[in-house]
């Protein structure tokens, strides 16, 4: 226990106490790089445990093992980096340590027959969305911060990672619950007319009207979240973070990702989308999510009119009172001018994040329980 928790010590000092060449970032990214090789490794080693099958492809290809190589190599070089700059030597030993073990398990790997087996965990899934979004958000919001004073590994981060690792999971679970509207609406209604003019679109177009679709929905669905006490419980979760960064996104109630993903499937599945467009689609959403809640204070000028950036969303998050109930829009903020919620001064970011009152408790579990929990009178604990 004496590594991990001098780790955990390391991870989380003050801001003040690592300023950019104190090797903290660098031993950061080897400890990340070097976690994304292991893991490669070993869903390299039991492919039919780990990978969803229609991804087996990828891992077995000649691309993974470049990136896993380069992967391992950044491991080892940010790790030399950090012991060269560094008074945070136990990130970088454990960067390199790792990378060794994934290097000598990378080289002993066993041969495998493809072959076909239903158990899998959507592990694949997991590392190379979150693992990538970290390598991505970690540096930008440490370079280009706006909230300078926010440490990267915040309070409740632990508790964030694991929304993020349930839910990519989980992601087959979901995948086949919330594909439910949408087949439901494939079986009952003939819309074959407008497939055919969709599928006829070019495929930039066909992205664009997939995300105008969604978000369409997605506004209508975060209002409703917001407006009926019963669905609030539920999001009350996702605004209970006071600290937002890239990983804020992620918590987020089981039940509320199960009906947000299921009714937005059904403009993106029914409407005839190419494969192609709606896979581009979700990859978009992916880092877009992440980008939205991300501690990055970046300067949009006009464009902040025409796309959701992080001040926007930030916005959306805020607890002070001009703050409440406004920008419920993922993509477009045309939405909220439309329908009179668009709430965007000038340049200045939100003073607090959070519910108002404060309900929410700590920990995935019994977060999990809060929007079920009544209290003793048998009315809603607010
Ligand atoms: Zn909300
Ligand atoms: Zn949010």
């Amino acid at each position: 226990m004496g590594v991990l928790s001098r780790l955990r010590r390391e991870l989380e000092s003050p801001r003040s106490d690592r300023p950019l060449g104190s090797g903290w970032l660098s031993g950061c990214l080897s400890l990340l790089a070097a976690l994304t090789g292991l893991l490669i490794v070993v869903i390299r080693w039991y492919p039919q445990t780990f990978t969803m099958p229609e991804l087996q492809p990828i891992h077995q290809g000649g691309y993974m093992v470049l990136f896993l190589r380069f992967v391992l190599l950044s491991g080892y070089v940010l790790a030399l980096l950090s012991l060269i700059l560094s008074r945070y030597r136990a990130l970088a030993w454990t960067g390199l340590i790792v990378s060794v073990i994934a290097s000598l398990m990378a080289t002993a790997q066993p041969e495998h027959a493809p072959g076909a087996q239903s158990l899998y965990f959507g592990l694949d899934y997991f590392i190379v969305n979150v693992l990538l979004v970290g390598f991505l958000f970690v540096p930008l919001e440490r370079f280009f911060p706006a909230r300078p004073e926010q440490t990267v590994f915040r309070a409740d981060w632990q508790e964030d990672m694991f929304y993020y690792l349930l839910s990519s999971m989980l992601v087959q679970v979901l995948s086949f619950l919330s594909m439910a509207p949408a087949n439901f609406v494939n079986l009952h209604f003939d819309i074959s007319e407008t497939q055919a003019y969709i599928a006829g679109m070019s495929f930039a177009l066909q992205v664009v009207i997939i995300m105008m679709a969604t978000d369409f929905v997605e506004y209508w669905v975060h209002r409703a979240f917001h407006t009926f006490p019963a669905l609030w419980r539920f999001h009350a979760i996702h605004h209970s973070t006071k600290k937002m960064d890239w990983l804020a996104g992620a918590r987020m109630h089981f039940v509320e990702i199960a009906v947000l993903r299921g009714l937005t499937a059904v403009p993106m599945f029914t409407l005839g989308f190419l494969p192609e467009a709606i896979q581009t689609y979700l990859l978009i959403v992916y880092f877009y999510s992440s980008f939205i809640h991300s501690n990055i204070g970046w300067r949009f000028g006009f464009i902040e009119r025409f796309l959701v950036t992080p001040r926007f969303h930030h916005w959306h998050h805020g607890s002070d009172r001009e703050a409440i109930d406004i920008n419920y829009a993922s993509h477009f903020p045309i939405y909220d001018w439309l329908f009179g919620t668009h709430y965007l001064p000038e340049t200045a970011w939100p003073e607090n994040y959070g519910v108002v009152g404060d309900n929410v408790p700590r920990g995935y579990w019994k977060q999990f329980l809060h929007p079920f929990r009544r209290d003793r009178k048998g009315v809603p604990a607010e």
